[in-house]
């Protein structure tokens, strides 16, 4: 951390400011130039990261040296974070995997008949809300428990992965016995609670990026996880609220090279939510391939007139199984396999 002193910074402001944070055993150098004096923290500045040192009287600014995330920073980890899922299904590496299914789990006899059908298409998960947080009351909210197990029959049947939502940290031990990985929410990225929970348990965890969040706020809240001891993270970019409104969100495509940039962890694309709109769900998701996410997460329905929820944004099997060949090949042109 540098600071920055004003012109009229006194002896007696400088030596507040050294004292109180020598407080905290840190060591601090000063630098006198001819306009500025500037001072410099020597060591871990997290604990200054409450100190409102604007606030001291001589200081002009504060510059803050190291990124306030720790765990999910590249810089702690060089290698790609893989996830292996229990059914031996890598993320993060050279294979692009394919969570694909309904928005909501409806009844056994559908989710079946998807799962059979994005298994045969080449999806490795299969992805359906048990607990779904819907913007309105009034729609429908998930079949709770009941969905649960027909995930969990879905899973015996196939061999699929299965992801799903979890809401309330209460549950989180509770879908953990029926997951192979726990979806995060959009809407409840900052829920903080929620996301140590999630950090105390041993199973994969995907982190929706909140509606309105910065990628900043983003790792920090994947940081949640890491520091309760839980390393198997992956984002999901879903698209974030922005002035255009021809789509249901902004796929916010930047994010995943910059994501795999500064993180270890592997990225995910939801073109489903982010669009909005079954029609662009083919080009985004290529988009997405090619910009290096590790996977997709993709909303199908043999029948999405019969859907519960999310019906615009659903694809058919057999768009879902023509858009899987079209990704493969794009994949071997970009050295991953499919
Ligand atoms: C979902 O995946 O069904 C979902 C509710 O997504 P999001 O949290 O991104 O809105
Ligand atoms: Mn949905």
């Amino acid at each position: 951390m540098i600071i920055v002193l004003k012109p009229e910074a006194s002896e007696e402001n400088q030596e507040r400011i050294k004292k109180d944070i020598e407080s905290f055993g840190l060591k601090v150098w000063v630098s006198r130039g001819e306009f500025r004096t500037i001072m410099g923290v020597i060591g871990d500045e997290t604990p200054l990261r409450d100190m409102p040192l604007s606030l001291y009287p001589g200081v002009e600014k504060v510059i803050p040296i190291l990124k306030p995330y720790r765990l999910v920073d590249r810089e702690h980890k060089g290698e790609d974070t893989i996830i292996t899922l229990s059914t031996g299904t890598a993320i993060g590496g050279k294979e692009i995997v394919v969570m694909a299914g309904p928005c909501s789990v409806e009844n056994r006899e559908s989710t079946l008949k998807i799962a059979r059908s994005v298994k045969k298409a080449g999806a490795k998960a299969l992805r359906g809300g048990a607990f779904k947080p819907r913007t309105s009351p009034y729609s429908f909210q998930g079949l709770g428990m009941e969905g649960l197990k027909i995930l969990k029959e879905a899973r015996e049947e196939t061999g699929l992965a299965v992801v799903t939502e979890v809401t309330d940290p209460r549950n989180v031990g509770l879908i953990s016995e029926y997951a192979d990985i726990l979806q995060i929410g959009a809407r409840n990225m900052h829920n903080y609670d929620l996301l140590k929970e999630v950090g105390k348990v041993r199973k994969p965890v995907l982190l929706k990026r909140g509606l309105s969040s910065t990628v900043k706020e983003w790792l920090l809240a994947a940081e949640y996880i890491l520091n309760q001891g839980n390393n198997e993270v992956m984002f999901c970019e879903r698209g974030i609220r922005t002035f255009e409104d021809s789509t249901r969100f902004t796929l916010d495509i930047s994010a995943v090279p910059l994501l795999k940039k500064t993180s270890h962890l592997p990225v995910i694309v939801d073109p489903s939510h982010a669009a909005g709109r079954k029609d662009l769900i083919p080009a985004i998701s290529k988009a997405a391939i090619a910009s290096g996410a590790d996977g997709l997460l993709i909303e199908v329905h043999f029948d999405p007139l019969q859907a519960l929820s999310d019906a615009l944004q659903t694809i058919t099997i057999a768009e879902f199984s023509q858009l899987m060949e079209e990704l493969r090949a794009l994949a071997s042109v970009l050295g991953r396999k499919l």
